[in-house]
């Protein structure tokens, strides 16, 4: 038998390969809104952020999102989706932490 894959996707500030439960999916509504999607089930171009405020910021400060998305992002916008994403951060731990883990 083959080892179960885990789907992996990469960080659009850090660059760094990681589970798709560690990360934090950004969504290009097809309506181009920009929203955090913490379902990762929503349609529209995805990005993915490691769920820390440090990756945002870095996201933020690189315009990483404008073109991880193909659209650019307003300076407003991105100050609501770091509010959004501070916001959000602990209650994507804390779903994180209801699945057991080996550590
Ligand atoms: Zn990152």
């Amino acid at each position: 038998m083959k080892p179960r894959k885990i789907p992996l996707r990469k960080c659009v500030a850090c660059q760094e390969m990681k589970a798709k439960k560690e990360l934090i999916r950004v969504v290009r509504t097809p309506d181009e809104q920009i929203l955090i999607d913490l379902s990762g089930k929503k349609s529209g171009r995805g990005a993915y952020l490691c769920g820390k405020a440090s990756c945002f910021k870095l996201a933020k400060k690189s315009k990483a999102l404008d073109r991880a998305l193909k659209q650019a992002v307003s300076p407003d916008i991105y100050d609501q989706l770091e509010q959004d994403f501070i916001r959000v951060e602990d209650e994507f731990h804390a779903l994180k932490e209801l699945e057991p883990e080996d550590e």
